[in-house]
C-alpha cells in the first residue's frame, strides 16, 4: 500500500460519523423513483461542499457532480436513489408508500464516502484523469400507470433512470463506470467482487378487446375478453417447453382487469406481461412468442388486442473483477488487520465472479455495460430479503464505510500512474453501443408509444 492508498484510508475513516449519519439521514426519506427530490438535494448539497462541480436535475432528480482535468479518462461512480415500494417495512415513509429494502442508501453513502477521499488535495495531484459522482434516479421497475405520468411530464425513456440519463448525454463524459449494491446473489463473503450476468426484461401492457353482452340471456352474441386473456395465459404456459436453460427465461403475468360485472360477458381485459432473459435477442424472439399467444387466442374469440411495449432493461454483459478492485480489497484487508491489532474489529473475506455466475434479477445497470467498462462490486452488511419488510442494516462498517474505502480505492487504482489501469480497461473494451445506436435501439424495440391493435 502507497502513501496516498494509506491517505484515502485514513480520510474515510475520520468522516465515518459524517457517513453514517449521511446514510441515516438517507434512509429514513426514502423516496420512490424520479421523485428523489430530497434525496437529491442532500446528494447536491454533499459534493458542491467539497468542491465538485455540479449538475442537478438531469432526468429530473439525477445529480452529477464533477472534478474534471482535461487530460485522461473519467470514472463515473454510481450511487442509486430510489427506494422500493414497501408499505409494511417499518420505516416506510408512510406517504409513498416507498423504503429503503434494496438498500439504495447504503450505495449513496459509499458514494459520498469516496467523493470525501478523492475531494483530498494530494490525492487529486495523484491521478491522470478526473472522476465524477452520480446520484441516479428510478433503478426500480416502473408500473405502466406511473410511465403514462412520467410520460405526460416529459421523461422520454421512462423504463429507468440510467437509460434517460444516457439519452440525455449525462454520461457523455464518462468512460468507466463503477457501480456498487448489497449483495444480490446468495453470497456468504462480505465482498463479491465483478459484475455477474444476469437477466434483461421486457414488458408490455396489453389491452384485450371482446363484446360486451347478457352472460345469461344472449351470451352467443358476446366475445369474451376473459376467456382471451386466460387461453393466452395458457399458450404461455405451453410455450414454456421451448425455454433453454442457458436463457434464463422468466415469463410472467398479471391480470389488472377482467370484465367489470358478473352478468356481462367481460368486454375488455388488461394484463401486464414480463418478459426476462440473458440475452437482448432471446428476449426479443420470446416476446414475439407472446405477442402470438395473445394475437392466436383474439383470432380464435374473434376479439382484438392492442399493447403497448413497455421498456425493460438490458441483461448485464458480465465482467470479472479487474485487478484493480482485487488489489484494493486486499489492501483494505491488510489496513483492517492493522487496525485490529489495536482494538477488535473482524477479518474480512471476498470472493470474486466466476464463470457462470447468474443474477436473475433485473438492473438497468446492464443498459450501461452495453456502453461502458463497469466496474461492480456488492456487500454485505444487512439481513433479512431484498425488496422485503424484513431488510435491514446490521453492519455499519461493511455497508458504509468499507464500501466507500473499496470504491476509492479502487478509483486511485484506475487512475494513478498515468491511469494506465484505466486505460487498458478502456481499450480492452468492445461496447455494444453508443448513446446514437443505444437510443436508436431502444425507440425501435422497447418504444413505450408502439400500440399495434389487430383486427381479427
Ligand atoms: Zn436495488
Amino acid at each position: 500500500m502507497d502513501l496516498i492508498e494509506q491517505r484515502i484510508l485514513d480520510i474515510i475513516d475520520r468522516h465515518r460519523e459524517e457517513i453514517l449519519s449521511f446514510a441515516k439521514d438517507i434512509e429514513q426519506h426514502p423516496e420512490p423513483g424520479f421523485e428523489e427530490m430530497r434525496t437529491a438535494e442532500k446528494a447536491a448539497e454533499f459534493l458542491s461542499s467539497l468542491g465538485y462541480e455540479v449538475q442537478s436535475g438531469l432526468a429530473r432528480t439525477g445529480v452529477r457532480g464533477d472534478w474534471i482535468k482535461k487530460e485522461g479518462p473519467n470514472v463515473t461512480i454510481i450511487g442509486e436513489m430510489d427506494a422500493i415500494g414497501c408499505r409494511t417495512h417499518p420505516k416506510a415513509d408512510p406517504e409513498n408508500g416507498t423504503a429503503h429494502a434494496c438498500g439504495h442508501h447504503a450505495q449513496l453513502a459509499a458514494m459520498i464516502g469516496a467523493s470525501l477521499a478523492l475531494a483530498d488535495e494530494d490525492v487529486r495531484a495523484s491521478l491522470s484523469g478526473s472522476v465524477s459522482f452520480f446520484s441516479v434516479p428510478a433503478e426500480e421497475y416502473i408500473d405502466a400507470g406511473k410511465r403514462e405520468r412520467l410520460k405526460k411530464e416529459g421523461i422520454v425513456f421512462t423504463g429507468s433512470g440510467k437509460s434517460e440519463l444516457i439519452r440525455l448525454g449525462a454520461f457523455d463524459r464518462t468512460n468507466l463506470v463503477m457501480t456498487t449494491h448489497v449483495h444480490m446473489v446468495p453470497v456468504k463473503e462480505d465482498f463479491y467482487l465483478g459484475n455477474p450476468a444476469c437477466n434483461g426484461f421486457t414488458a408490455e401492457k396489453v389491452i384485450v378487446r371482446g363484446k360486451a353482452a347478457h352472460a345469461a340471456i344472449d351470451p352467443w352474441n358476446g366475445v369474451n375478453a376473459l376467456s382471451i386473456t386466460t387461453s393466452a395465459i395458457q399458450m404461455m404456459g405451453l410455450m414454456r417447453e421451448t425455454f433453454r436453460e442457458e436463457d434464463h427465461a422468466r415469463l410472467h403475468n398479471v391480470i389488472r382487469k377482467a370484465g367489470d360485472v358478473l352478468n356481462s360477458v367481460p368486454d375488455e381485459a388488461v394484463v401486464e406481461t414480463k418478459v426476462r432473459a440473458s440475452s437482448l435477442k432471446r428476449i426479443e424472439e420470446i416476446r414475439d412468442m407472446v405477442d402470438r399467444a395473445y394475437d392466436g387466442a383474439a383470432y380464435a374469440f374473434g376479439g382484438t388486442v392492442e399493447r403497448e411495449v413497455l421498456q425493460g432493461y438490458m441483461p448485464i454483459l458480465p465482467r470479472k473483477a479487474d485487478r484493480v478492485m482485487v488489489e484494493a480489497m486486499q489492501d483494505l484487508k491488510n489496513w483492517i488487520q492493522k487496525k485490529s491489532d489495536q482494538n477488535t474489529s473482524g477479518d474480512l473475506s471476498w470472493r470474486e465472479v466466476q464463470e457462470g455466475d447468474f443474477n436473475n434479477a433485473c438492473t438497468d445497470v446492464g443498459d450501461l455495460s452495453h456502453l461502458f467498462p463497469v466496474l461492480n462490486f456488492t456487500f454485505s452488511g444487512f439481513e433479512g430479503k431484498l425488496h422485503g419488510a424484513d431488510f435491514r442494516i446490521v453492519d455499519e462498517e461493511k455497508a458504509y464505510i468499507l464500501p466507500a474505502m473499496l470504491l476509492a480505492l479502487t478509483t486511485y487504482k484506475l487512475l494513478k500512474n498515468g491511469a494506465s489501469e484505466a486505460k487498458k480497461i478502456i481499450e480492452d473494451f468492445h461496447p455494444v453501443f453508443d448513446r446514437e445506436s443505444y437510443v436508436r435501439y431502444v425507440q425501435e424495440h422497447h418504444s413505450y408509444s408502439h400500440i399495434d391493435g389487430k383486427e381479427s
